[in-house]
């Protein structure tokens, strides 16, 4: 059975590993650098992004979990994960957090707004379409959630959400040469780049687990593309 690791310091870790194991994979709880060594791919849940980084200090895991990234390995980031995950993030209060970096976008930690303003969106993921004529429609759970402002040339854009109309931007600011975005009125909030993967919003708390399917499905590809080159080298 395949094994997961899932970041369990604070946040919505207990409904990922649920998430997964309704197919049938294991989740592993991840609290210590060395822990990450028996896991082939992380989830890295929603929950306060601050907290995360401060609890992640104490554990002294950013060295390990950027060698994670970088060896290539596997890892899904959910909204305060996605910002995580993001190479740069704006909207920080008292000079923001330390972050893992990896995916080349900036997101904005508290877009949609405050707690109150969290909403639930109807969003168009062509990727999770299954091949049978499965829906490509995906209802998000965007709890203060961050949206990814700019990409870079790597990454994949997975799904946009219409700003809601009544929506408060959270940091006008910071935004204001985003105007382009803003007049379409659609922000991006989920993306790939190669091993790595975010979403501004909580599919583990949804009833369906396409997004896990995806992020598994993932993880066997990128496994299969590095055991490939390693033949390849192996071979020469
Ligand atoms: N905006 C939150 C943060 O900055 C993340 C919210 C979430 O994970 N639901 O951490």
């Amino acid at each position: 059975m395949a094994v997961v690791g899932v970041l369990a310091l604070q946040g919505s870790f207990n409904e990922h590993i649920a998430a997964l194991r309704r197919l049938g994979v294991k989740g592993v709880e991840i609290r210590k650098p060395e822990q990450l060594d028996s896991v082939a791919s992380l989830i890295i849940p929603g929950g306060e992004s601050t907290t995360m980084a401060k609890l992640a200090q104490y554990h002294n895991l950013f060295p390990a979990l950027r060698e994670f990234v970088t060896m290539g390995k596997p890892v899904w980031g959910t909204c305060a994960g996605l910002i995580f995950l993001a190479n740069n993030a704006t909207g920080q209060k008292r000079g923001g957090q330390e972050l893992i970096g990896g995916l080349d976008c900036t997101v904005n930690r508290n877009f949609f707004g405050s707690q109150i303003q969290s909403f639930e969106a109807e969003l168009s993921v062509p990727e999770l379409a299954s091949k049978e004529g499965g829906p490509e429609t995906f209802r998000g759970v965007f709890i203060r959630a961050p949206a990814i402002l700019e990409v870079g040339p790597e990454v994949q854009v997975l799904a946009e959400c219409p700003v809601p109309s009544n929506k408060v931007l959270a940091s006008r600011s910071e935004v204001e040469d985003q105007e382009e975005k803003l007049s379409e009125k659609k922000v991006i909030v989920a993306v790939r780049q190669g091993n790595l993967l975010g979403t501004a919003f909580h599919p583990e708390l949804t009833a369906d687990t396409r997004w896990h399917s995806y992020f598994l499905r993932m993880s066997s590809s990128v496994a299969e593309v590095a055991s490939s080159s390693i033949v390849a080298v192996g071979g020469e």
